[in-house]
């Protein structure tokens, strides 16, 4: 029995030691990224959350020694959420993981009941004659896979985007889309989808992996589907958020700033980890670390933009408000997985030698793609035909976690982490101290 508690002990002390391991204390991103999703937890574009989240980013920002802190705020049309079930009626009754998709219809308090229509894909929707779903709860589903580049979700992601509008502009009470993810958990995906003017908002939630398996081999074995579906949020208008930005000042204020881009608010299922807490935690530590040896010659901002989950509102504030010439910008929103991949968008020929250069000892490869940098940075880019670099990370697991409930701290590899940081500010040390023009690819 001693020996028993001797051994429990010792087993105490390793998993401690372990623990700390996975803790690093004292490391900016890491900090950053325990801070926010641990002190602010989920933050929803437009919520109470987001507006702690503003406050908390504005405080660490300073305590890092930015400069010309400020939250620049804006109105948003956001989406709150009420309460989301919905369960198979027939042939079987199952209740299902689902969840709500940002600016989804709302239901009745006692829910919506309809025979469901199968689509195997949003193609077989778009189909569908007009008129032909009045009543009934439509059900979409798809073939997203794995792909180290995560380029599934552009095409793929349009059934969450698009999907619902198609299905209510041809009578659909509700919709069901399977979770845009590559997980096989009973974990629905949230995310936002859209109604265009003139088209009316239906009921619409996602539901996990595999409760879509299951709908889909009950549809093909030809029974009939019933479904009960209960959605409450609400689409509300005139909601507060906005973004937060603060500089490290270059030592020739003369030459632009290089923008660093990522998001404060995150999906409400978990604590918005890798999406993107991740991403903040990593330019901001990367801002500071291109500083060691004394300040580069150009200013770096960082921007964390607000609610970029529901249309990329504060990339979208941030070029109206701030039409000051940049010389280039990058973003950060991809998770925290290593990055193993750097593209150019940049006229400068030797210049993208010398980051390419500057990475090559990392093990990260030069793709022949045109960066684009992301929604947080993509309106100030276009208006100004900025410059860009990209560093792609490994998305072969993003879309597991991604807008679901375990898009949480643990998910993180403190080393992954690490390893972007130090990309980063190998890019920034170049691009930072580069005193001649930096424009955009022709
Ligand atoms: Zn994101």
């Amino acid at each position: 029995m001693r020996n028993h508690a001797r051994a429990l002990a010792l087993i105490a002390t390793l998993s401690v030691s372990t623990a700390y391991a996975q803790d690093p204390k004292g490391d900016v991103a890491w900090d950053l990224l325990a801070g926010l999703t641990s002190e602010v937890g989920p933050r929803m574009p437009g919520s109470e959350a987001e507006a702690r989240a503003r406050v908390w980013a504005e405080a660490r920002l300073k305590a890092l020694g930015f400069s010309n802190v400020a939250v620049e705020p804006f109105k948003i049309r956001g989406y709150v959420r009420g309460r989301d079930e919905g369960s198979l009626l027939a042939p079987i009754p199952f209740k299902l993981a689902i969840t709500a998709l940002g600016y989804s219809g709302t239901t009745p308090e006692k829910g919506i009941e309809g025979d469901v229509v199968y689509f195997p894909t949003l193609d077989a929707l778009k189909a569908a004659p007009a008129g032909s779903l009045s009543g009934k709860i439509a059900f979409i589903d798809h073939a997203m896979k794995r792909n180290q580049d995560g380029s599934g979700y552009g095409p793929y992601g349009q059934v969450r985007r698009a999907g619902p509008a198609i299905a209510s502009g041809k009578g659909a009470i509700g919709v069901v889309i399977r979770s845009i993810g590559t997980d096989s958990h009973r974990n629905p995906h949230t995310g936002g989808t859209t109604f265009p003017d003139g088209v009316k908002p239906i009921p619409a939630g996602a539901v996990s992996n595999p409760d879509a398996d299951l709908i889909a081999r009950i549809a093909r074995s030809g029974k009939a589907i019933r479904l009960s579906l209960t959605l409450t949020g609400k689409t509300t208008d005139n909601l507060p958020s906005g973004n937060v930005i603060g500089d490290l000042p270059g030592r020739d204020p003369s030459l632009p700033p290089i923008l660093l881009g990522c998001h404060l608010d995150s999906w409400d299922l978990g604590t918005g980890a890798i999406d993107d807490a991740a991403g903040c935690a990593i330019i901001t530590a990367a801002a500071l670390k291109a500083q060691e040896g004394g300040a580069p010659l150009r200013t770096i901002r960082v921007l964390w933009a607000g609610s970029e989950e529901l249309g990329g509102f504060g990339g979208k504030a941030y070029a109206e408000k701030h039409s000051e010439p940049h010389a280039l910008a990058m973003e950060s929103d991809f998770g925290a997985s290593r990055v193993w991949r750097v593209q150019f968008n940049m006229a400068d020929k030797a210049l993208t030698d010398r980051i390419a250069a500057a990475l090559s000892p990392m093990g990260i490869v030069r793709g022949s793609g045109k960066a684009d940098g992301g929604t947080d940075v993509e309106p100030v880019i276009e208006r100004q035909k900025l410059a860009v670099v990209d560093l792609n990370q490994d998305g072969t697991h993003y879309f597991d976690l991604h807008h679901t409930p375990d898009d949480t701290l643990d998910k993180v590899d403190p080393a992954e982490l690490a390893q972007n940081v130090a990309a980063w500010a190998e890019v920034l040390k170049v691009v930072a101290n580069e005193a001649g023009p930096i424009a955009a690819a022709p």
